[in-house]
């Protein structure tokens, strides 16, 4: 499941896989094992033949070719110069768990951020208005940063940030106030709706967003779905300008189907001086391994690798953030 995560795969093997395994997951154990050993699982609705062969070399304890296959598959692949930047990042700066629209638990994001190699990661779920994610009130956000206290007392010396992708509305306030977002380590902004708005209004609902004190990244700029919407307009010279002067970091955004900002809007932004953070916006544990894809484009344009937020320590970071 992690693997077809990161390679984005829409196959229809992929697919039935994934159907496999949440049949399994919702089995109990000696259940599972009593299938495998007298040949029943395929009487499961939902496994086929060649899933109850993966189920079943699983659990005998070997290797398994088709997981092997897959592992192989699936990597993300990196250039050199993008590797340089992959290697001095410690952290992810925008990821999402179960608790708005993301896949897996925030411990599962934080053991596979670990696995990476990641010192910390930040917690960024989606506000209430976008209400498709179920976005968090205040009341559920205090729930999970008590959560996400909890779960550091465990994960140490990993440490998770408390966050949020909070939505820009259509005038630039944010969607939550001063009170919530105070409360959190680092807070993502993004724009989520009415991306088609005139060029000169979204100049100013974008300004107004970057120039809030408790803003200190902001998410994925132009909203562009590569092949499906058309990036949103906005003066860029404003923005980045804003950007740099108000201390807010511009994301790179690894998503493949955002790769945002753009090139070009990506040297104007290094050209500002602004600050800058390559996330992967992971919504499940595979696509935390989506930042090789940032990497390279940080490195094609010559990012300079001191202003990604991301290749700080956490307490670099937070010191950054207070400081802003
Ligand atoms: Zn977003
Ligand atoms: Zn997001």
């Amino acid at each position: 499941m992690h693997c077809l995560d990161r390679s984005h795969d829409p196959g229809f093997k992929a697919k039935a896989f994934v159907r496999a395994l949440d049949v399994v997951r919702a089995m109990p154990p000696d259940e599972l094992a009593q299938r495998a050993m007298a040949g029943t699982l395929t009487d499961l609705d939902g496994i086929g033949d060649s899933s109850a062969k993966v189920i079943q070399q699983a659990l005998a304890g070997g290797d398994v070719p088709y997981l092997a296959e897959l592992e192989g598959k699936t990597q993300v692949p990196i250039t050199d110069a993008g590797a340089v930047y992959r290697q001095a990042i410690k952290a992810d700066l925008h990821l999402h768990s179960r608790w708005s629209d993301g896949g897996a638990t925030i411990e599962s994001m934080a053991r596979t951020a670990i696995g990476l190699g990641h010192e910390y990661m930040v917690l960024t779920d989606h506000s209430p208005r976008l209400t498709v994610a179920h976005g968090l009130s205040a009341e559920r956000l205090a729930e999970q940063v008590a959560d996400v206290a909890r779960l550091n007392e465990q994960l140490a010396p990993f440490r998770i940030l408390t966050g949020i992708e909070v939505d820009i509305l259509e005038d630039g306030t944010l969607d939550h106030g001063d009170d919530v977002l105070s409360q959190l380590d680092v807070v993502v902004a993004s724009v989520h709706s009415k991306l088609r708005m005139p060029e000169q209004e979204m100049t100013g609902r974008m300004v107004r967003a970057v120039a809030s004190p408790h803003v200190d990244i902001l998410g994925h700029c132009t909203g562009r779905m590569i092949g499906k919407r058309e990036p949103s307009t906005f003066d860029p010279d404003y923005v980045f300008a804003a950007c740099a002067q108000f201390h807010t970091a511009v994301e790179i955004n690894c998503r493949p189907e955002r790769l945002d900002p753009p090139r070009p809007l990506l040297q104007m932004a290094v050209e500002y001086g602004c600050y800058f953070a390559i996330n992967s916006d992971a919504h499940a544990t595979g696509q935390l391994e989506w930042q090789p894809k940032g990497c390279d484009r940080a490195a094609e344009v010559g990012v300079p690798i001191e202003r990604i937020l991301n290749t700080w320590t956490a307490d670099a970071l937070l010191r950054w953030v207070a400081g802003t």
